[in-house]
């Protein structure tokens, strides 16, 4: 790699804080299954009500949520509860102040994490987007997705953000978008047909990298959002392809801002974010499975959770000598110079509110309980720096996303 890539030691900001952690419920929809609490999330904790028991109860104001499989009841207290009246704008406040910290050097992962059909997607990219992007695809879509803001999820709301706060003459923005399908890691912005897993490399000065991973400059909100746009386009491409349901994927939306000019030291900063929409994080159902490739699928997605789930339990324990089993799943490998210690991170657990979903919900505030306990002391990362090679660079990086936009 080259002499601009050098991670130095860092000397900079340190702060010792817990992973931020959001649990989301979203309204009921017309399928769900729900025990007389009449399509609506219950404004009272009625676990022996006349209309039965409450399965799923929010309350924002002390941040509890309580969830009822009619044996037991479960209560916990998170940083932040959302309930189904809840704005995409107040989830994205929520994690803005890791935007904040991502300019003075500090990386910043989000996860959405959940069962399938809780809201991950919803909370990252927007409502309905991945139909939105399929039915464009197909010529309709008359109504924009990116027109409407207030739809707007995680990821659309951190490009506008950035791109209205930091100063980009004196910054520079890279973007990736990866999919991590069967255990295996797919460039997003490059063309889907061509059939082609990345492998994931550590370099002793560069970290952990993906080789030949494509990472354009962007320089406009719009070239952003073209690039969100035409990733997701492949992912829904891709998915027909393999036969699987965008939920058996993760994917990882990446920015990662350097610094332009040096400061006195001669270093630059660099700072990551990963914003991540997890695969659904349901059990296999044996009945349910429909054939071989079927069962690869959610072995893999289940192997990779369990990973996420052990990686962030041995980071909550305080212990120094400790392995930490990142190498066990593309994920966490992936993500391992973003979980452990210099970052600072998020987790939105999204959970459904219907009866039919109280053992994954219950499942998946387990997670977010031991995400709870994690420690980070993010760290500000800064490299020694040439102006001269970080120039050619860009300039480089620049006319190929001219060309390909
Ligand atoms: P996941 O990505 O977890 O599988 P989705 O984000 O696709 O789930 O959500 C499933 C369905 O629920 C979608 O139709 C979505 O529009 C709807 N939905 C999810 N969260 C909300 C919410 N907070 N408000 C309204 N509808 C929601
Ligand atoms: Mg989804």
């Amino acid at each position: 790699m080259e002499e601009e890539r050098k991670l130095e030691e860092v000397v900079g900001e340190k702060k010792n804080e817990r992973i931020q952690v959001a649990v989301r419920c979203r309204p009921f929809l017309k399928n769900d299954i729900n025990r007389g609490d009449l399509g609506q999330l219950s404004s009272r904790w009625e676990p022996k009500g006349e209309r039965g028991a409450t399965t799923v109860f929010c309350d924002p104001e002390k941040n509890t949520i309580k969830v009822s499989d009619l044996t037991h009841v479960v209560e916990s207290r998170y940083d932040k509860i959302f309930d189904q009246d809840s704005t995409q704008h107040e989830v994205f406040d929520f994690m803005k102040p890791g935007l904040n910290d991502l300019l003075t050097g500090i990386n910043c992962t989000v996860f959405a994490y959940g069962q399938t059909g809780s809201g991950k997607t919803h909370t990252m990219f927007g409502p309905k987007w991945e139909e939105s992007v399929a039915s464009r695809l197909s010529g309709g879509m008359k109504n924009d997705f990116f027109s409407n803001i207030d739809n707007h999820g995680i990821i659309p709301r951190t490009i506008s953000h950035l791109f209205s706060t930091v100063d980009m003459k004196k910054h520079t923005l890279y973007c990736s978008f990866i999919q991590i399908y069967n255990e295996k890691l797919y460039d997003l912005l490059q063309d889907p047909e061509i059939e082609h897993p990345l492998d994931i490399r550590e370099d002793k000065n560069a970290g952990i990298f993906v080789e030949g991973l494509t990472e354009y400059v962007v320089e406009k909100d719009r070239d952003c959002f073209i690039l969100l746009k035409r990733g997701e386009r492949n992912r829904v491409t891709r998915s027909t392809f393999m036969n699987a349901a965008s939920s058996r994927s993760h994917s990882i939306f990446q920015l990662l801002l350097e610094s332009n000019k040096m400061d006195s030291d001669g270093m630059l900063m660099r700072a990551k974010l990963n914003l991540c929409d997890l695969a659904g994080s349901e059990k296999i159902n044996k009945e349910e499975i429909m054939n071989e490739q079927h069962f690869e699928e959610l072995k893999t997605i289940n192997l990779s959770l369990t990973t996420l789930g052990k990686v962030i339990s041995v980071l909550g324990k305080k212990q120094s000598k400790k392995h930490i089993p990142y190498r066990d799943s593309k994920i966490t490998r992936f993500l391992q110079d973003s979980l452990g210690g210099r970052t600072k991170t998020f987790l939105v657990a999204a959970v459904s509110p219907g009866e039919d979903c109280v053992e994954e919900t219950i499942s998946t505030l387990k997670f977010a309980d031991r995400a709870k306990q994690v420690m980070v002391r993010a760290k500000a990362n800064t490299f020694k720096g040439s102006d001269d090679a970080l120039v050619k660079r860009l300039q480089k990086e620049i006319l190929h996303l001219r060309d390909i936009l």
